[in-house]
C-alpha cells in the first residue's frame, strides 16, 4: 500500500515573509514580519523616485506529511 502524503502549512517554524521591490530600479523593502513596513517603505520610495511599479513577495512555508 502507498502513503498518501499531504502539503499542509507550517506552523513550526518561521511565519510568512513579505517584501516589496521595485520593479524600476530593483531597490527592496528588506524583509518583514507583515505587509506594513513594505508598504510604507514603496509609498517613500514612490514619493522620493517616481517609481510607480512593485513586486510584493509573500513568502509562506508548508511541510509535507504523511496522511497515515
Ligand atoms: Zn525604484
Amino acid at each position: 500500500m502507498t502513503t498518501a502524503w499531504v502539503l499542509t502549512p507550517d506552523r513550526t517554524g518561521s511565519p510568512a515573509i513579505y517584501e516589496v521591490e521595485c520593479t524600476s530600479c530593483l531597490a527592496g523593502s528588506g524583509p518583514a514580519d507583515d505587509d506594513d513596513g513594505p508598504a510604507v517603505w514603496a509609498l517613500r520610495h514612490a514619493r522620493e523616485t517616481r517609481h510607480t511599479g512593485y513586486r510584493r513577495i509573500v513568502t509562506d512555508f508548508r511541510r509535507a506529511l504523511a496522511a497515515d
